[in-house]
């Protein structure tokens, strides 16, 4: 587990913050930018009009399809283009600040993006998780969260920004990167990974933050990893998970055209008001109305509903029946997801017995309701557990930080 410190006092925060000089990023990246502004980006470069889109073509492949980050080894762009979009343009990854490997395999990376502007740089989360048929990658969406559902460690963690597009796409593009998804640049021949063979199958939006309070970015990401051209990830193997926020969910199937997740965790507003406050703003009738609509939706692309066992709170067979009666008429699956501990969290999981009987109760009413087998719960990277922010510190960190308070420190 990543050691931790309490920052809370400002004066050691500025402290923190001097002892790690922020790499300012100089020039735009190139990932996350869609065709249209790559090639007005290009333009600008002094690239004619005509001649921009095909650029745009042979660096998307060269970024995308065989994930490379320099420019030079671009070799059906001339040498003098090519340094010049160097001189612009960087496909510099993220600082990989920490990878942990769990006991089961899960992994995950906290991810340091450059400062915007004047903002401070921000740490982001990524878990990977690999099963026997597939690979998933847990991506974030907003470093923190605005919403504060009592049972989520993230939402314990104040909003500091959303993440742009390059951020969401880049943890895609790390994920690949360290698990070798990519063509071997050094090998003779930087053969492609066959789909089937690659690491990540699946993205799902369920790291930190509410995907749908960053829609436009997370739609651009979205739309560049389901590129045929470049990461062809299928829409049917990325998931949105949302909290709730109706506004946003009829555009996520027009616009996106993914799969839907929703946390709906209760099945009455009284409690769903207290666990997940979004529900006070979208009632759960306002949000089953809009999953009843959402584009595309049918018996072969179901939506689902995820739902937290927390002991005593939403785990009775009464809560069961009342799902059933709720999600009538929605194609859905349910997913279980035992609750996963934190420090300071204020809930129990239930007991694995009262899962099983939620579980078969559902499951004999038609629902394929898998539980979710907790994952990474070693390096606190399940469901629900990941928090970033500068709070973490390294041991080198650390150690300088006390060298410092104790005047030794330069
Ligand atoms: N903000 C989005 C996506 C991120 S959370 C959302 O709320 O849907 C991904 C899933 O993990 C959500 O269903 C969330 O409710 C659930 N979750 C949060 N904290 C959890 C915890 N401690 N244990 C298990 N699941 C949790
Ligand atoms: Fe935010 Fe989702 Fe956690 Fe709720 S469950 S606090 S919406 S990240």
């Amino acid at each position: 587990m990543a050691l931790s410190i309490d920052l809370t006092n400002a004066e050691t925060r500025d402290a923190v913050a001097r002892l790690q000089p922020a790499k300012v990023a100089e020039k735009p990246n190139l990932i996350g930018m869609d065709r249209t502004e790559m090639a007005a980006a290009f333009e600008a470069m002094g690239i004619p009009a005509k001649q921009a889109r095909m650029r745009v073509s042979q660096v998307w492949q060269w970024i995308y399809l065989r994930g490379h980050d320099q420019f030079e080894k671009m070799s059906n762009i001339g040498k003098d283009l090519r340094s010049k979009l160097a001189d612009n343009f960087t496909l510099d990854r993220p600082e990989i600040v920490e990878e942990q490997i769990s006991s089961d395999g899960t992994r995950k990376w906290l991810m340091r993006f450059p400062p915007r502007g004047a903002g401070n740089p921000v740490e982001v989360e990524t878990v990977y998780i690999p099963e026997s048929d597939r690979g998933t990658l847990c991506i974030s969406s907003q470093v923190g969260c605005t919403l504060t559902c009592t049972f989520c460690h993230t939402g314990t963690q104040k909003l500091v920004r959303n993440l742009t597009s390059e951020e969401v796409l880049m943890q895609l593009i790390v994920a690949r990167d360290r698990l070798g998804d990519f063509p071997d640049k050094n090998a003779d021949n930087d053969a492609f990974i066959p789909s089937g063979d690659r690491k990540v199958t699946n993205i799902v939006m369920m790291g930190m933050g509410e995907p749908l309070y960053n829609f436009a970015n997370v739609k651009k990401a979205l739309l560049i990893a389901s590129d045929g051209e470049g990461l062809s990830l299928s829409k049917r193997r990325i998931t949105l998970s949302t909290s709730g926020v109706v506004p946003f969910i009829e555009r996520t199937g027009e616009e996106i055209g993914c799969m839907l997740a929703i946390s709906l965790h209760a099945t009455n507003d009284e409690l769903r008001d207290e666990i997940v406050p979004i529900n006070k703003k979208y009632k759960i009738a306002e949000l089953l109305e809009a999953c009843r609509n959402y584009p595309g939706v049918s018996n072969a692309k179901r939506i689902t509903f995820e739902y937290v066992m927390l002991k005593g709170v939403n785990d009775s067979l009464t809560d069961a029946k009342e799902l059933v009666r709720l999600l009538k008429n929605i194609p859905a699956k349910i997913n279980l997801i035992p609750f996963n501990p934190w420090p300071g969290s204020a809930y129990e999981c239930s007991s694995w017995d009262q899962i099983e009987l939620f579980a078969d109760f559902v499951n004999a009413n038609g629902y394929a309701s898998p539980i979710r087998t907790p994952r990474g719960r070693d390096i606190l990277a399940a469901c629900g557990q990941l928090k970033s922010e500068s709070e973490r510190l390294r041991i080198r960190e650390r150690l300088a930080l006390e060298a410092m308070v104790a005047g030794h420190g330069d």
